[in-house]
């Protein structure tokens, strides 16, 4: 029997796949890639046709095995499918630590550039390039001893990481908050009453049971009329796996971040770089520790002022000095009272069909692609739906799974994935295919979903994504679509389809009212525009408290002292922000992107990439929307190219200067 995991059809066959096939698929496929690389090293390859070429092919197919594994993991998963992906996840860590290792292949590697360098086209050289700097980064040239404990700080990182999130979700879910009285919560929408109410219900209680999932915490937060309430609410959320709050010391975080801290800076050491934020800058946009540094504060100089008269602005809305538990609430009130807008008011305005007819026309006038339903392709669920993306000339140039509604089993939250990779090199092609995947309500019986506007944004964002895995030009596959873009860069082809989602010449494309068909009127929709600024400095200046946090956190950390974590937080919040959390506070504590997540040294990322976004669009703001030159740029120096060149290059090429952070500004109506 043929697995069908390892078939070199263009599509997954969904309706074929089982678990059973992941495990022997991929260990078929890593030892075949082992065999086949020593294979080549033995025979003495180092030119990019004999090496390069192989490898890429290789890793090609090895990703586009596992990929729907991976995905139906997410969006379909089952005890089975756990099972089979969690055991298959080491086979893949090691593999790929014994490719960075490898000496004899990075000596091979290192022949190709060196012999091969100037002949190379820029793509090409790109590969040779970051596969060069990837074996650095994994401690491939250490003596053996180092490189030993390389590894071993690695491994120790990983499981004191997995660790992080372990006591941070063990802390959440160890607190709930039964509430007997209705009068105390007073205020909370009716979906997290209904849940609420369920959950007291299961666990044999009277009343209502209220968790710390984020979504009842939010809704508590913003509001809960009770400040007692909200207070309490607030102190089990900035305590998680904490010293303080209600489960104090019980999973406390504090000795693992300042073992995660150390680790990072030992590796980054023993690889050669002088602290953990240099490291994470080696492979990222932004060049060197200064300049993300001066980023910062340059944002925080502009939005700093202007978060104070929105705090002063709050307090006297609210007639009183505020707590932190107090600025979700009010600021709630004040919104609706000055902007009278709300999201629910919005969604039969955006029934999902109009909303994904009018993107599509938005990129068909801006790319000149087709996007047309697909219902002959198999995919996983009746739910789900396949597109072929076409070019002006009707050549097919890829497409994609549209997964948007939730259901059980299925990963919440929103992403673009890669399913398949574009690829053209000696014998092998494949054209790029994506999933793109939401978790907006499902029709209910004739009536299509409504969306609100922050969901049509999501889809706007999720789509720049595929956009850039679909649109690419590239045939290598390690540097094609979204592969090889810098961390801090990967963000600007979603951030900046959003911007559409706002504009007047859009927002009547994808709005038609469910029952009328009337497009967004005149007035609701610049209420939605002016929504856009609420707040902004308050906002600004809470992503640029983190980012700078975390930054300053990896860059100033010494061996000989121990974390300054509670004085280097205070001395960013003297700096940067509007409102002083209570003593108790122990958010890093429950700071997972930071600490156990991808975004060390990189939590500036986010604002990076939204002053790239803003300023490229800033160009169409300049020419018109849709204007046809403006977007052929954007298309051939941006969304084209992946990740084969330099990301400030390509911006460049496309801006005819580099990154301003003027536009942002004035999108955030922070401009003076
Ligand atoms: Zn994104």
């Amino acid at each position: 029997m043929t697995n069908p995991l390892l078939t070199d059809q263009p599509l997954p066959a969904f309706g074929a796949i089982e678990a059973a096939h992941v495990e022997p698929a991929l260990r078929e496929l890593l030892d075949a890639n082992r065999a086949e690389i020593a294979a080549l090293l033995d025979a003495g390859a180092d030119g990019w046709e004999t090496l390069v070429v192989p490898i890429e092919r290789m890793h090609h197919r090895l990703a586009r095995a596992w990929s729907p594994a991976s995905h139906l993991n997410g969006v379909m998963n089952s005890e089975a499918l756990r099972a089979a992906y969690n055991a298959c996840l080491p086979l893949l860590t090691a593999y790929h630590t014994e490719l960075g290792q490898n000496e004899r292949l990075c000596a091979a590697y290192q022949r190709v550039a060196d012999r091969e360098g100037a002949a190379l086209g820029t793509e090409q050289r790109k590969v040779v390039e970051n596969a060069l700097r990837d074996f650095r980064l994994a401690g491939v040239s250490l003596l053996p001893e180092r490189k030993q404990r390389f590894g071993e700080v690695m491994a120790r990182l990983a499981t004191a990481q997995a660790k992080f999130d372990e006591n941070v979700l063990d802390a959440t879910h160890a607190y709930s908050r039964q509430v007997t009285d209705e009068r105390e919560i007073e205020g909370l929408p009716a979906n997290a009453v209904q849940r609420a109410r369920e959950a007291a219900a299961a666990a044999g209680k009277d009343g209502w049971l209220l968790s710390l999932d984020a979504p009842t915490y939010q809704a508590v937060l913003s509001h809960a009329v009770s400040e007692p309430l909200r207070r309490e609410f607030y102190e089990a959320w900035v305590t998680r796996a904490s010293d303080r709050g209600p489960n104090a010391g019980q999973w406390d975080n504090g000795p693992l971040m300042a073992e995660i801290l150390a680790l990072r800076h030992e590796a980054a050491n023993l690889v050669g770089f002088a602290n953990f934020a240099e490291y994470s800058l080696a492979t990222k946009m932004a060049r060197d520790p200064a300049e993300v540094i001066e980023f910062l504060l340059e944002l925080a100089r502009v939005s700093k002022p202007a978060a104070e008269r929105e705090f002063t602005e709050l307090e006297r809305f609210a007639g009183r000095p505020l707590a932190s538990w107090d600025v979700g609430f009010f600021s709630e009130r004040l919104r609706k009272e000055r902007l009278q807008v709300s999201e629910e008011a919005l969604r039969p305005y955006f029934p999902l069909p109009r909303v994904l007819a009018g993107l599509f026309t938005v990129v068909h006038r801006l790319y000149g692609v087709r996007i047309v339903a697909n219902p002959s392709v198999e995919t996983y669920h009746p739910d789900v739906r396949f597109f072929d993306v076409l070019d002006r000339d009707d050549t097919p140039r890829g497409g994609f799974f549209l997964d948007l509604y939730a259901r059980p089993k299925k990963r919440g939250g929103a992403w673009m994935d890669e399913c398949v990779g574009r690829i053209r090199l000696a014998g092998t092609s494949a054209l790029p295919i994506a999933y793109l995947v939401c978790n907006f309500s499902p029709p209910a019986g004739e009536r299509p979903s409504l969306l609100t506007h922050y969901e049509v944004l999501t889809l706007f964002h999720e789509f720049g994504h595929g956009l850039h895995h679909l649109l690419t030009r590239v045939n290598v596959p390690s540097v094609a679509g979204i592969n090889g873009v810098p961390w801090d860069a990967v963000e600007l082809p979603s951030q900046f389809m959003e911007n559409f989602a706002w504009r007047d010449e859009v927002l009547p494309l994808v709005s038609s009212h469910v029952e009328t068909g009337e497009a967004l009127p005149h007035d609701m929709l610049a209420r939605l525009q002016a929504s856009r600024t609420f707040q902004a400095g308050m906002q600004t200046v809470r992503q640029l408290e983190f980012a700078l946090f975390d930054f300053r956190l990896h860059a100033e950390y010494r061996p000989d002292r121990p974390p300054r974590i509670a004085e280097t937080l205070a001395e960013v919040r003297e700096a940067v922000s509007v409102l002083r959390p209570p003593e108790f506070n122990r958010f890093p504590h429950s700071f997972q992107h930071v600490f156990s997540g991808g975004y060390a040294a990189g939590y500036y990322s986010y604002k990076w990439a939204e002053v790239l976004s803003a300023d490229a669009f800033g160009a169409f703001e300049e020419h018109g929307v849709f204007d046809p030159a403006t977007a052929q740029r954007f298309l051939s120096a941006i969304l084209e190219r992946g990740g084969s060149r330099d990301a400030m290059d390509a911006f460049v090429e496309f801006r005819g200067r580099k990154p301003e952070i003027a536009p942002l500004l004035r999108q955030m109506g922070l401009a003076a």
